[in-house]
């Protein structure tokens, strides 16, 4: 038993120094939602957050905004130790410590926000649990804008883009732009694809609402040579974050670019990390 209760940690151990040795080219995009001790797939817990920011402080990597991966045009980037942070849906609990922890480090972010229901739970995350995580205020939202964290847009309501009839998507994307450009008073020029979904049209209608760029989840780093309407991101808790080694593990998939590979290793041995 004492063999197949570590084989967790022989896997975790050996998969670091997979990532490691299989570094891949391009820039990675993290992707969080919520900072809070819920444990589902979309929540971190704020020792693992900070333990994260801690360990891409103390090695030496350098955030961006987003605006700058434009610019970025050199194939292979990986010595550069760069990495940009987005959150999205703009949850309430990153007041309360994610952004002072950012600051702390002296990391930018974007946070991807939905539109619609400011300060209400979050109706799309009700539907899928018994809980669901308060959205920041308009004025919250403002607070975090003017201390510099970038705020992008998320739709108005949250629908899976590819399951709704055009004209609504168009709507969902024009509309959240503008409402936001409204209360921040500013432009509004990065969009994120909910549940990561988008197809050519979807695309499209972002080119054409005005975004300079758009993301998915696509869980790979951006290269390049990346269309501007979908760049890949990596999730930083696709996989359940419940302890520091965890958190770190996933990190450095994501960092390394073997996020793919490390949620399939993460599902094969059924490392069970929040009982951990
Ligand atoms: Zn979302």
């Amino acid at each position: 038993m004492t063999g197949l209760r570590s084989l967790p940690a022989y896997a975790a151990t050996a998969f670091h120094w997979v990532t490691q040795a299989m570094w891949l080219p391009g820039i990675p995009i993290l992707t969080y939602h919520s900072i809070d001790d819920e444990g589902g797939p979309e929540s971190i817990r704020m020792d693992c957050f900070s333990a994260q920011m801690e360990y891409l402080k103390e090695n030496g990597f350098r955030s961006i905004p987003l605006s700058e991966l434009r610019n970025l045009t050199t194939e292979d980037r990986s010595s550069d130790r760069l990495f940009c942070v987005t959150f999205d849906d703009g949850y309430q609990n990153l007041l309360a410590s994610g952004v002072p922890l950012l600051w702390e480090h002296g990391f930018q972010a974007t946070v991807f926000a939905v539109s619609n229901g400011w300060g209400e739970l979050a109706g799309w995350e009700r539907q899928r649990s018994s809980a669901g995580h308060r959205l920041m205020t308009e004025q919250e939202l403002c607070e975090v804008s003017q201390a510099g964290i970038e705020i992008g847009a998320h739709t108005c309501s949250h629908p899976f883009l590819t399951r709704i009839h055009l004209e609504s998507v168009r709507r969902e994307i024009r509309a959240s732009k503008d409402k936001l450009e409204q209360i921040l008073g500013k432009r509004v020029h990065h969009f994120a694809y909910p549940y990561g979904a988008w197809d050519q049209r979807i695309r499209d209608l972002c080119a054409e609402a005005g975004f300079e760029m758009a993301f998915t989840t696509e869980q790979r780093k951006a290269r390049g040579n990346e269309d501007p309407w979908v760049v890949p991101r990596v999730g930083v808790n696709r996989m359940p974050v419940g302890n520091r080694r965890l958190a770190l593990n996933s990190l450095r998939a994501c960092l390394s670019g073997t996020v793919g590979y490390y949620v399939t290793l993460r599902r094969l041995v059924r490392l069970n990390c929040t009982k951990r």
